[in-house]
């Protein structure tokens, strides 16, 4: 069942990774079908010609291998491993990391609720979720300003963020003083490969891969930004019955890997 419930999650990635790509990629085998049409029509047109024409289709190959091998590496990303979780604890673990992170013109300030209720979650995906959040808030903010980690309970209504379930649910909200995010940027912020940093700079697999962690958790990731003042990214995780053993999985997990 643990090997199924992996695979289950493995291709749910994928799947939703695909969308997003298929796109990219068709463009690129157009330019490579396209460069080497053109070589053979031109064979016996002049060299230099078709030397062009052969190393767009080259270059529009390389592009497309590069983007499989990146589909490849979030594809293998690891497995959920969840078990039931002290998110405050968690969260004063990272502040070091944090500090190191963020450096030290960003001021980064917790406020963590004493009494939160405890999640069934993978403790290392929560903490990579956490860490990109502040990445990308460190981004946002171009050197200074302020970085805050709260964590409140709440009881949700059914859909009252995304496509969350109503219940009961711990969130962890981190918010930056940064450039905030255009309706068009927030729009489509959890796509796959959707960046709008430098070539290098940005993979566009953070917010897309805290999204797939929220859901496969049972839980939810909202955004709240505006430009010129901040972002809000709250992850909702669902609370776990205080009873509830580190054997047994989400009942979410488990309904999927049934699936
Ligand atoms: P990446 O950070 O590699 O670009 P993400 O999926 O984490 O990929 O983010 C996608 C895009 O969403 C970013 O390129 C940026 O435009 C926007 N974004 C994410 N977080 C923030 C933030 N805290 N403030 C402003 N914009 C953000």
């Amino acid at each position: 069942a643990e090997a199924q419930l992996r695979q289950v999650q493995k291709m749910e990635a994928v799947g939703q990774l695909t969308g997003g790509i298929a796109h990219d990629f068709n463009n690129m085998l157009a330019v490579v079908v396209g460069g080497i049409d053109l070589a053979r029509r031109r064979l016996n047109g002049p060299r230099r010609e078709v030397m062009t024409h052969l190393t767009n289709a080259m270059e529009g190959a390389t592009r497309a291998a590069a983007l499989t091998r990146r589909l490849l590496s979030f594809a293998r990303s690891e497995p959920l491993l969840p078990e039931r979780l002290d998110t405050a604890i968690l969260v004063g673990g990272m502040s070091e990391l944090l500090d190191r992170t963020l450096g030290e013109r960003i001021k980064v300030k917790t406020e963590l609720a004493n009494d939160a209720w405890p999640v069934f979650v993978d403790p290392h995906q929560l903490e990579n979720a956490i860490l990109n959040l502040a990445v990308n808030a460190r981004d946002a903010m171009d050197g200074t300003g302020k970085l805050t980690i709260r964590s409140r309970n709440v009881t949700m209504d059914s859909n009252a963020v995304g496509d969350i379930r109503a219940g009961e649910y711990l969130v962890i909200e981190v918010s930056d003083t940064g450039c905030g995010m255009t309706p068009e940027v927030k729009e489509r912020a959890f796509e796959p490969f959707f960046t709008t940093k430098a070539v290098g700079k940005g993979t566009g697999l953070g917010l897309s891969q805290i999204f797939g962690f929220a859901h496969q958790s049972g839980g939810e990731v909202g955004i709240e930004s505006t430009v010129g003042k901040g972002t809000t990214v709250s992850i909702y995780l669902p609370r776990t019955d205080a009873q509830a053993s580190n054997v047994r999985a989400h009942p979410a997990m488990q309904a999927r890997a049934e699936d």
